[in-house]
This record gives structure tokens, C-alpha cells and sequence, in this order.
């Protein structure tokens, strides 16, 4: 019989068997002097287990750092005689070729899993990427989830942070005080049923003064009280932990996703020691062992990026609230668009309101209009008309925003005008089938590009001209709806004559 030996977690323990239709394994050994999960961590891993419906092995491994070594995804890309087939007509493999990369760009696994089944039930063939590979066809190339952070925290960048001067703690304004006293005097000590504390604080309000004030003030009550604080991983750069670390010298670890495992280990078993006392790290951050845990921190709180959405899908902000509550310790959530489940919360009483609604600076705030779409204007225009290059351009926009640029221009300013998609329009909808012209690939409906002549899958880089997927004839029975930057660009070019208009979005940046 086969031996397996596995590494298990002691969650529990029993002076009887439980009953069990499996056999019971002994214990060969035990691994740590020390328990890996506190109590409380362990505790809330049973929590996570219940409240998102996943195993709890799974969930105990998700909190330990080294599951949080860097996932690699794998595409794969022609060579240089892979290219050379795709353009060579009398190639035996250039149907395949040309019909696994529609584009000359790399594919991911599943994509081209998905068009090797295609094609399996179009030809009957069976397609071998190993075959491919070995050929020299084809090559396999492993990409980092994390691309870009990496330069973000580049020793360079991290030298020019550390030479930014230690910064003073500035004078508090009223309200500063008013919520900063509000949490101290509360304390820090474990009690049981603290509620959370949202901090709603304009722009420029000085949210990140009161984390400070809190941390200096729980310092100063005991050198060996710890805080942790949670960033939205976009946040956390070398600037912002700078801010930290110039006011706590020597007391402050960071971690974040461009860091490699033993260097995140040994930022974190320097918190587990209590060798530092502030941790500032994104949502996995929320899993660290903490020696004298006393003060949790949410910046951001109404961030999308402290969802984890793969494996043991969570919120770190909604772990933190359990975990202080589990630590009996308090947090802070703060924000300066709160969500809405936070908000709703304080408004129940579930948490404790602070409120910092004046800069600290005592600039004004800027004038916010909200205007709506203008609903005389439609919103889908049909696709004949656009083809033959009408004046189709007449985007739902209200006049007065036109208005307001014009004048803008006038005056010799500059203006930013953001839109939150990108090609010509989102799609193309078929009035026959009733649907939205998607992707062969993918299912997903396919964006429409270049003033309306291709449709481009955005999630597999499909692409196909409109002209060879709907036939002139039926053009008619086809409406383009809603717009991006592509098209955006073109109705400003005509409503603000003489504006020199930039876009920028990945379509006509070069990446
Ligand atoms: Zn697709």
C-alpha cells in the first residue's frame, strides 16, 4: 500500500473518534513549536469558512503568505516561422495557424484550448501543442499577474521616497481633533462589542493626519501595541508607506504584490515578533500574525480591490471589520465616497460615524454640477447610416457640457473629459435576433471599433471586420449602441472646432 504523508492544521481536538466512514490517519509528526493561526486568527478562518462557503482547509491555506507567491498566467505566441506560416498561403498548417491566432498576438491557455476544440469539431483533428512547440511553431511564455508594480517599487523609486524629509506632525484642525478624541477616548483595550468607526472625510480632509494621530497615540500607551493598516494595492507605493515610515522611523514593515516571497516573509514574521509595530499592506494583509494586535486601519474602504474574486473569494475591508471584532480591538474604516453596505451600517448604528466634511487646507472644494445624459438623444444609431459616414455623431450629451468646453477653450484652458469604455460604441445589436453581436470565442458581446468597421472581442482579442460579418443587405436590421473614448473623440472634434483633442486609452496608446 502507498504511504501518503500530508501536512494537516490541528483545528480541534476530541478524546473520542468522531465517527467517519473514513479511516483515521495517525499523527507522524508535529511541524511548528508554535502554532501557525492564533486563536484568533483560527477562529476567524472558521468564520471565513461559513460565512463564504468554502473548505476550510482552503481558507487556512489562503492565509498563510506563501499562497501568496506570485500567480503566473501562460500564453503562448508564434515564433519567427510561426509567423512566417500565418503569412505563407501554401503552408499545409496556415489554416490552423491562422485559425488558432486570428491575430499575431499571444493567446492564453484557455482561449486557444477553446479553438483547438473548435476546431477538433470542424476538421476532426486533433491539435497538439506540445507538437507545435517542439516544432518551433509556437512558444509558451509565462506573464506576471503583477506586471507593472514591479517598477513601481524599483530600488530607485524607493531611494527617491526615503530622501522625501521626515514630515512633522502639523497643528490638528477642529475636526481632527473632535474624531481623533472621539476614538482615543474610547481606547484601545480589548472590549467586547466595539463597534467600527467610519471615517467620511472630503478629499483633502486629512483622514491620513488622524491614522497617524491614532498610531502615535496607541504607541505611546505601549511601545509593543501594534496597528494594522489596509491600502488599496493601487495606493501603496513607496510615496505613501514613505509618510508612515518617516513619522514611526523603524517601526513600520510593508508588504505588496511586487515583493518576493522570502522578502514578504521576513516583513511579516518581523510584525509576528514584534520586532515592528505598524504593518501597511493590501488585502492579504488582513491574514498577518500580529503579536499585540490593538488598532486596525482601512484606507479607502469603499475600494473594489480589497475583493479578492478567485479561490476563496472575500472582502478584506468586511474580514477586518472581523477580525477587530473577533481581537476585540477597534478600526477605523475610512473613505471619502464611503460604500454603500458602510454607510448604511453607520446609519444604523452598527458603526460609529466620524465625519471631516472641511479640507484641512481650507481650499474650497470644487464646483460639482451633475448633469444627466440627455434623454432626447439616442442612444443606438443604425448601422447603415454609420457606414456610409453620415453626420451620425450625436451623442446623448447634454449641450451645456459642450458649452462649458467651448468656453473653456475660449479662455485657453485645458480640460480632461473622462469616458468609461473604449472603442466606437459598446455593440452591436442585431434587431432580428434580438441580441448583441458576440464573440465566436467567448459568448461576450463584441465592442465596436474604428468608426464602426471592426468588432473586437476585448477579453480574447477576436477580431473581425463588420463588412465580413454582416452582409450590406442586412445592415439595416443593425443598431450601434452607446459610445467610448474612439467615438467620444470624434463628436468633441466637431462640437469643440479648433480644440486639439488627445486621447488616451489603450487603443492609441502604445502600450
Ligand atoms: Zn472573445
Amino acid at each position: 500500500a502507498v504511504v501518503a504523508v500530508a501536512v494537516g492544521v490541528v483545528v480541534g481536538s476530541s478524546p473520542n473518534a468522531p465517527q467517519s466512514k473514513f479511516e483515521l490517519k495517525g499523527v507522524v509528526e508535529i511541524l511548528d513549536t508554535e502554532p501557525v493561526y492564533s486563536s484568533t486568527l483560527l477562529a476567524l478562518a472558521k468564520w471565513l469558512s461559513s460565512y463564504y462557503l468554502h473548505p476550510i482547509g482552503e481558507v487556512l491555506k489562503s492565509m498563510l503568505p506563501v499562497s501568496l507567491v506570485k500567480k503566473q498566467k501562460t500564453r503562448y505566441q508564434l515564433t519567427d516561422s510561426g509567423y512566417a506560416i500565418w503569412n505563407d498561403s501554401e503552408h499545409s498548417l496556415q489554416p490552423l495557424i491562422r485559425f488558432l491566432w486570428t491575430r499575431k498576438t499571444p493567446y492564453s491557455l484557455a482561449t486557444i484550448k477553446s479553438k483547438m476544440a473548435k476546431w477538433l469539431e470542424l476538421k476532426g483533428e486533433k491539435v497538439s501543442l506540445k507538437r507545435l512547440e517542439k516544432d518551433g511553431v509556437i512558444v509558451k511564455e509565462a506573464i506576471d499577474n503583477t506586471h507593472g508594480r514591479d517598477s513601481l517599487w524599483s530600488e530607485k523609486a524607493v531611494e527617491h521616497a526615503e530622501s522625501m524629509a521626515a514630515n512633522k506632525a502639523p497643528p490638528l484642525t477642529p475636526d481632527q481633533i473632535t474624531v481623533t478624541e472621539t476614538v482615543i477616548s474610547a481606547g484601545f483595550d480589548p472590549l467586547e462589542g466595539r463597534k467600527a468607526y467610519l471615517l467620511h472625510g472630503v478629499t483633502g480632509a486629512g483622514k491620513t493626519e488622524v491614522y497617524l494621530r491614532l498610531i502615535s497615540e496607541a504607541l505611546s500607551l505601549d511601545p509593543g501595541n501594534q496597528i494594522m493598516v489596509l491600502v488599496p494595492e493601487i495606493a501603496l507605493t513607496p510615496q505613501m508607506t514613505r509618510v508612515f515610515s518617516a513619522r514611526f522611523p523603524g517601526q513600520v514593515a510593508v508588504v505588496h504584490s511586487a515583493m518576493a516571497p522570502a522578502e514578504r516573509w521576513q516583513e511579516l514574521q518581523s510584525v509576528r515578533q514584534n520586532q515592528r509595530q505598524i504593518l501597511i499592506g493590501p488585502r492579504s494583509a488582513v491574514f498577518a500574525a500580529f503579536d499585540q494586535l490593538c488598532l486596525l486601519i482601512v484606507d479607502e474602504e469603499h475600494d473594489s480591490s480589497y475583493k479578492q474574486t478567485t479561490g476563496l473569494t472575500y472582502n478584506g475591508r468586511d474580514v477586518a471589520v472581523m477580525r477587530a471584532h473577533l481581537e476585540r480591538r477597534p478600526i477605523v474604516l475610512g473613505s471619502a465616497t464611503p460604500s454603500m453596505e458602510s454607510y448604511a451600517n453607520a446609519s444604523l448604528g452598527k458603526y460609529h460615524l466620524l465625519e471631516l466634511m472641511e479640507r484641512a487646507n481650507r481650499k474650497p472644494m470644487p464646483e460639482i454640477q451633475f448633469i444627466t445624459g440627455d434623454v432626447k438623444k439616442s442612444f443606438a444609431r443604425k448601422l447603415s447610416t454609420g457606414q456610409r459616414g453620415l453626420a451620425v455623431i450625436n451623442l446623448p450629451i447634454d449641450d451645456r457640457i459642450l458649452v462649458a468646453l467651448q468656453q473653456n477653450l475660449a479662455e485657453g484652458k485645458q480640460a480632461m473629459v473622462l469616458v468609461n469604455r473604449r472603442g466606437y460604441a459598446y455593440y452591436l445589436f442585431s434587431l432580428r435576433d434580438r441580441k448583441a453581436v458576440s464573440c465566436p470565442n467567448c459568448s461576450i458581446s463584441l465592442t465596436v471599433h474604428e468608426k464602426s468597421t471592426i468588432l473586437r472581442c476585448h477579453y480574447c482579442d477576436f477580431q473581425k471586420s463588420v463588412e465580413k460579418m454582416i452582409p450590406a443587405e442586412s445592415a439595416d436590421a443593425y443598431v450601434l449602441v452607446g459610445y467610448g473614448s474612439e467615438q467620444m473623440e470624434m463628436f468633441l472634434k466637431e462640437g469643440v472646432p479648433g480644440a486639439r483633442i488627445h486621447r488616451v486609452d489603450s487603443d492609441s496608446v502604445q502600450q
